[in-house]
């Protein structure tokens, strides 16, 4: 349905023409410029071309951002009430924006860390950080003046040495963070990046030397 041309509201900014008229179909609207060129609100954004209700959308952000484990395709499918298909590719693009949001920032301010592995060890392998079979990577978490988490970033690195330590804190933290960590020695590293490094030993442990 084709509805009356509205007045001046600004030039587009793909074309520089003000009047434009409003396309209404499938409960959707599309904006017509008078050059014919057609834009919606959701144009250039996550949910371009969608079929679906945004409420549906939504509502799988929400469900996959509760999912401590993660949320297989089958259970979106069956919470959406939707395609397999839908669910799967919905899914796929919540994760893969996850992803570029991620890697789009840095933390900054007051950070902790801490070291962590993520597989399991193969029958006769060696524990925690020297295993064979796990990819270790740095859980890091930046607090705001209050001591409130703000942001977390989980990175996984070639392995613990202050030379991986360091380049991982040229690329996920900001200069002059002041970075707290237990008593894994090589968290020195985040020095040779231009932060500063404070130990915390909890429970009385002494700090643990470089081999
Ligand atoms: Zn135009």
């Amino acid at each position: 349905m084709k509805l009356a041309w509205n007045s001046p509201v600004g030039p587009s900014p793909d074309c520089g023409h003000a009047e434009h008229c409003v396309l209404k179909s499938g409960g959707r609207k599309t904006f017509q410029c008078r050059c014919r060129l057609q834009t919606q609100l959701i144009a250039g954004t996550l949910f371009q071309s969608t079929h679906l209700k945004l409420s549906v959308w939504f509502l799988a952000i929400y469900l996959i951002g509760q999912a401590k484990t993660g949320l297989s395709a089958f259970a979106l499918q069956r919470q959406l009430g939707v395609s397999y298909p839908s669910a799967w590719l919905i899914q796929q693009k919540l994760m893969q924006a996850m992803v570029e949001r991620v890697t789009r920032y840095t933390l900054d301010g007051d950070i902790q860390v801490d070291d962590a592995y993520l597989g399991s060890e193969l029958a006769g392998g060696k524990a925690e950080r020297r295993s064979e079979n796990k990819v270790p990577f740095v859980a890091a978490l930046s607090l705001n003046p209050e001591g409130q988490p703000r942001f977390i970033k989980m990175a996984p690195i070639p392995g613990f040495n202050c030379k991986a330590i360091a380049n991982w804190t040229q690329d996920d933290l900001g200069p002059g963070c002041l970075v707290r960590s237990d008593g894994l020695a090589y968290f020195a590293g985040v020095t040779d990046a231009d932060c500063q490094h404070q130990v915390i030993i909890a429970g009385g442990r002494k700090p643990k030397d470089l081999p």
